[in-house]
């Protein structure tokens, strides 16, 4: 009998969460449940998002979700996040879940609430604070100096957190994801201590019954034209996919290369951030 274990991915926006979350759902004994804090009792709660969010599968699906229900959603409104994973554990029928909400004050809002917490884990997942700068800049965010801040204090906010409840934590760096996802998988899988499973790198995905997350994770398993009707309909700020990921434009590189030396500047001059990278394993020259 595997250990019922919650799993707490933390880190900023567009980390690659949801394309990490499908891989790891792909697993017998897991299930990646995207960001609960944004059911709907929870976002009025805590608003860490511009607006609640229910299955995203479903919601591009055109479906109701089966697990994530109407009555679920807003029963969240009553439920403890102890009583909804409780709920989910039954829906899913998984011992490990996954949360991909990522805010550090979402999962101190758990730990505050338990007097055990020893089934509690934490992924602090982190993407190159340059390409998170041009994640925030494809979606039209135009503050880069403040985005640079943002970084910064959403690790340091959560190496505090993690620190001052003892949590097993391990760090995984998107781009090591992308390069090798079988050896991260790995990593994690032993992390949670399970078994690393094959069928987690088989292209061919399970549906993801998660919440919220990047629509563009969907890319694949949806058609672009689905996606892209979605978005238009929604708008940007309730279907947050790239907008780059969308159009056919040819990147053009000597621009790209003045934004990334841009972004460098940036990121040489917020105090502290160069600090924070290295303590979460990148190397400078990959900067
Ligand atoms: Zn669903």
């Amino acid at each position: 009998m595997n250990q019922k274990i919650e799993c707490y991915i933390l880190g900023t926006a567009y980390t690659g969460s949801t394309i990490l979350g499908e891989a790891l759902n792909m697993h017998s004994k897991i299930a990646y449940v995207g960001e609960l804090s944004r059911a709907q009792g929870y976002y009025d709660l805590h608003r860490f998002y511009n607006s609640p969010d229910g299955c995203m599968y479903c919601h591009i699906d055109g479906k109701s979700c089966s697990i994530f229900t109407d009555n679920f959603l807003k029963g969240t409104n009553n439920y403890s996040p102890a009583e909804s994973y409780l709920r989910l554990r039954k829906a899913y029928n998984k011992p490990v879940l996954i949360d991909g909400s990522k805010h550090a004050r979402w999962l101190e809002h758990v730990l505050k609430q338990r007097e055990d917490i020893s089934g509690i884990r934490a992924i602090i997942l982190a993407k190159n604070p340059t390409s998170y700068l041009s994640s925030c800049s494809d979606r039209g965010i135009g503050n880069m100096e403040h985005e640079a801040t943002v970084w910064r204090d959403t690790y340091f906010n959560i190496f505090s957190l993690v620190n001052l409840y003892g949590l097993p934590t391990l760090v995984i760096r998107h781009e090591d994801f992308v390069a090798n996802p079988e050896k991260i998988l790995r990593k994690i899988t032993n992390f949670l201590n399970l078994k690393y499973e094959k069928r987690m790198v088989n292209s061919k995905k399970q549906p993801l019954h998660a919440i919220g997350g990047n629509p563009g994770a969907y890319i694949g398993t949806f058609d672009i034209d689905r996606i892209s009707i979605r978005n238009k309909k929604l708008g940007q700020k309730y279907f947050d996919v790239n907008p780059i990921r969308l159009t056919s434009k040819i990147i053009n590189t000597s621009k790209a290369k003045i934004m990334h030396a841009k972004y460098m500047k940036i990121i040489l001059e917020t105090p502290s951030l160069i600090d924070l990278y290295r303590q979460l394993g990148f190397n400078i020259k990959d900067l």
